[in-house]
């Protein structure tokens, strides 16, 4: 087994490698499924593992969508396309994420983002209060005429697990813990327009999937599809689009069906701006010091 320390940095390191990549392929008329299968195909080429499904996230939707199977969607012309990966070395995770503007009028939101995203990080060192990072966040958008996301957050990370409790807020929320030493944190600012609601709400389905509970299942593709899921995805969000590889055709369809309908898997909603207004992200993935930071997806 790996040192842990060394994890998560050779996961960070292909982190960037990737999400730098896929950038200069994204443009008008591309297929969704094109970038995603490319950025999860690179992953494992570069001897990683994807901690979750690519997101391709257009517009207002500002989290949780990837492609279905044979998904015929492209991007459009003057969209914000936000591409959100993850890749886990043993467990140990690195998140990160990237806004291409294809329309000069929502660059402004590009920028805040990464902006904030920049202040954020020189804040933080151990003692920091969450809520803390969060005010520089939200002060870096306004001054660049742009407005946070309010419930969308930044979070800690564990073996295995994308979300481990503690978030870093995009606003000053009552977040009162200190971050500690050791602790690794993804921290991810969505700027939005300044007259948007700032609002994520649940929308359809976004493909992405997380095994919840085993339950008794009726059909035996089922079980085998949901011991699968487990040995493979283990605590980890994953795609139906892998699932169908593996288990291809109708049979395997109806397999899959009986797993979400028995709430075996729970399926992540896509998050939607609220009044429809685009939205960009930009993530890090950080290793919190005594003095400062070590940002392993850089
Ligand atoms: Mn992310
Ligand atoms: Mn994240």
């Amino acid at each position: 087994m790996m040192d842990p320390l060394e994890a998560i940095r050779r996961a960070g390191r292909i982190a960037s490698n990737v999400r730098e990549r896929i950038r200069s392929r994204i443009d008008a008329g591309v297929r969704i499924i094109q970038i995603c299968e490319d950025v999860e195909g690179w992953i494992r080429e570069l001897g990683g593992q994807p901690a979750f499904p690519c997101n391709v996230d257009i517009d207002h939707v500002a989290a949780h969508y990837t492609s279905p199977p044979q998904d015929p969607m492209t991007v459009p012309e003057g969209s914000l396309v936000k591409v959100d990966l993850g890749v886990h070395v043993e467990g140990y995770i690195a998140d990160t994420a990237t806004t291409v503007c294809l329309d000069p009028r929502y660059e402004v939101l590009v920028e805040a983002a990464e902006e904030a995203l920049e202040e954020a990080i020189r804040s933080i060192r151990a003692g920091v209060r969450a809520s803390e990072i969060g005010g520089i966040i939200e002060r870096a958008m306004k001054r660049r005429g742009a407005a946070p996301i309010r419930n969308l957050t930044g979070h800690r990370m564990a073996r295995y697990l994308v979300h481990a409790g503690e978030a870093i807020p995009n606003i000053p929320a009552p977040h009162l813990h200190r971050l500690r030493a050791g602790d690794l944190y993804a921290v991810e600012p969505f700027a939005t327009l300044p007259e948007a609601s700032g609002e994520v709400v649940d929308g359809p389905p976004g493909n992405i999937y997380i095994f919840k509970k085993k339950k008794s299942l009726s059909g035996e593709m089922a079980r085998e599809m949901l011991r699968t899921i487990q040995s493979e995805y283990r605590t980890l969000p994953f795609a139906y689009r892998w699932v169908a590889r593996r288990f291809p055709g109708p049979e395997g369809e109806r397999a899959f069906v009986e797993l979400v309908s028995s709430r075996c898997l729970y399926s992540y909603p896509q998050l939607l701006e609220r009044s429809c207004r685009p939205v960009a992200q930009a993530e890090h993935s950080l290793i919190v010091t005594e003095d400062g930071c070590e940002v392993i997806t850089a």
